[in-house]
């Protein structure tokens, strides 16, 4: 039944419904269920329809949501999706795994006391219906255009560009050195937050549509960047960012200390039905042992959850700041907690022991100091403080840095930031170089799935005004 808007005084925030920590310990499948139609009006129906929507400014698509939250709210839910995809090249992947507790619910301004709006559930809802309805239609281009774009990387940033400049009529290729489609959507996060066929369904979406796509084509390696250059009118790089941060202390190098993306790419390799020789050997299998993942972002969480699916004795976290201070999402770390992972806070490690393959680690307990200039406190060991914690296998989960672009494409002159990131005019996204163009992690360093998508429309915009200024220009002369 179609409901009014403003219902949020009388109506409870309600989010769908969350698996038991029980029953989603044992598979892969994502851990909430989608609304059914009746929760997502009636959700949907909580908006008070901002005449500032605060939600719309802190959503980095700046998505058009009191509109859609309408449309869904009156049944209109056709053209709920028109105007959510209108904004969002992938709604439907941003409603599951943005921290939206940062972003658009964050600051969502239903009157204080009363639970944002779910979005982000909302969202979700909206474009897996419109697949489910056929309302998701290949791109069409009006008019097919002579030139044609090179993107280097299969991640949110280049396919959202991708999508972008098909729509314009221009040729799109996107060259991936990983034999699926995706990035991070496909090999980095983990099926429990975001399903594998969700993924797999925006990279035949995209088929349908025109985008031609090389895979297993390492540029700087197969095929040069160089002639990438010369086959298409522009190049996008959307490599992302995949240097892992190093550990370091006494026995840093023993065999069962891993990286994290080693660690998940295996896992989702395994999940989507791969024959991965790390797994089944063991190397990269938290079966049966004690694990611990050193950081506390977003990919220590989905190792901790991924190790206790995979079966793991125990999982142990080691931060080395506390609970309010890590970058990870808090929810994460409540469903982690849920499903039995345990948090080791203020614990930094110093030593890895073990003779020919890692057995424990000495860890030292931290205390937080004063804020330093960017109001961030210092971390400082307290003095014989150390303890050990059980390990088979360790996971290195510290961040990551930009691999080094210009050696790997064989062009010295590309110009980087202080950052190693690929340095880009803020405005036309354009290298150092004429008609390279750079989106996503590799410029921003390591960030959201949201932000490259933005990234990567925008970008795609700034191509099309080069080329077109290209082809006035040839005219002209
Ligand atoms: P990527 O997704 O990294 O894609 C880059 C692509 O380029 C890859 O497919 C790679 O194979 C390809 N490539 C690289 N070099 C070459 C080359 N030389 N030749 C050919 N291809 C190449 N963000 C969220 O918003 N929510 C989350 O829950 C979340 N969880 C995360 C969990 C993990 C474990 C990680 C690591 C990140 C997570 N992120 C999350 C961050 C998010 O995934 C990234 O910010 C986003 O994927 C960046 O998109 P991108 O297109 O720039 O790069
Ligand atoms: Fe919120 Fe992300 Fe959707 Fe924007 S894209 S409305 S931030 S869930
Ligand atoms: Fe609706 Fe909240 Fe956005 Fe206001 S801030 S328009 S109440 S979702």
């Amino acid at each position: 039944m179609a409901q009014r808007m403003l219902q949020f005084t009388h109506l409870p925030q309600q989010t769908p419904h969350k698996r038991e920590a029980e029953e989603r310990r044992a598979d892969f499948g994502e851990i909430y269920a989608r609304f059914d139609q009746t929760g997502a009006e009636a959700q949907a129906s909580r908006c008070s329809q901002c005449g500032i929507p605060f939600c719309s400014i802190h959503c980095p698509l700046s998505n058009n949501i009191p509109d859609w939250l309408k449309l869904t709210a009156e049944g209109r839910l056709e053209e709920a999706y028109e105007v959510s995809s209108a904004t969002n090249t992938f709604p439907e992947i941003c409603g599951r795994i943005c921290p939206q507790d940062r972003l658009c619910e964050g600051n969502c301004v239903i009157e204080k006391g009363f639970e944002s709006v779910t979005i982000g559930a909302v969202e979700r809802y909206i474009t897996d219906t419109a697949f489910e309805k056929g309302w998701v239609k290949p791109i069409r281009a009006l008019v097919e255009q002579a030139q044609s774009v090179g993107i280097i990387g299969a991640g949110p940033a280049g396919l959202a560009a991708a999508e972008a400049l098909r729509r314009q009529g221009y040729k799109v290729t996107v060259y991936d050195r990983h034999d699926r489609v995706g990035g991070l959507l496909i090999y980095g996060i983990p099926g429990f937050k975001l399903e594998k066929d969700i993924v797999l369904r925006r990279w035949k979406w995209l088929e349908e549509g025109g985008v031609e796509f090389v895979l297993n084509a390492d540029i700087g390696g197969k095929i040069s960047f160089a002639s990438l250059r010369e086959k298409h009118d522009a190049v996008l790089v959307a490599t992302g960012v995949y240097k892992a941060r190093e550990i370091s202390g006494p026995g840093a190098g023993l065999p069962g200390i891993v990286p994290a993306l080693d660690y998940l790419i295996t896992s989702n390799r395994q999940t989507l039905g791969d024959s991965v020789p790390d797994f089944d050997s063991g190397k990269l299998n938290a079966a049966g042992k004690n694990v611990v993942v050193i950081g506390g972002g977003d990919t220590a969480m989905d190792c901790v959850r991924t190790a206790v699916r995979q079966g793991a004795k125990s999982v142990t976290c080691l931060y080395r700041r506390d609970r309010q201070n890590m970058p990870g999402s808090l929810r994460e770390v409540k469903n982690a907690e849920d499903e039995g992972v345990v948090f080791t806070w203020l614990a930094a490690p110093e030593a890895f022991l073990g003779d020919t393959t890692v057995t424990g680690v000495r860890a030292t307990r931290m205390h937080l100091g004063l804020p330093d200039a960017s109001g961030r406190q210092s971390v400082d060991p307290i003095a014989g403080s150390s303890f050990t914690v059980e390990a088979d296998l360790v996971i290195k989960a510290l961040g990551f840095d930009p691999e080094d672009m210009p050696g790997a494409f064989n062009e010295p002159a590309l110009k980087l930031t202080g950052w190693g990131t690929l340095k880009v005019n803020a405005k036309t996204f354009m290298s150092n170089l004429p008609g390279v163009f750079a989106a996503g992690d590799i410029v921003r360093g390591a960030s959201l799935v949201v932000w490259a998508i933005r990234d990567g429309r925008d970008a795609a915009t700034a191509i099309h005004d080069f080329i077109q200024a290209q082809s006035l220009a040839q005219a002209a002369e």
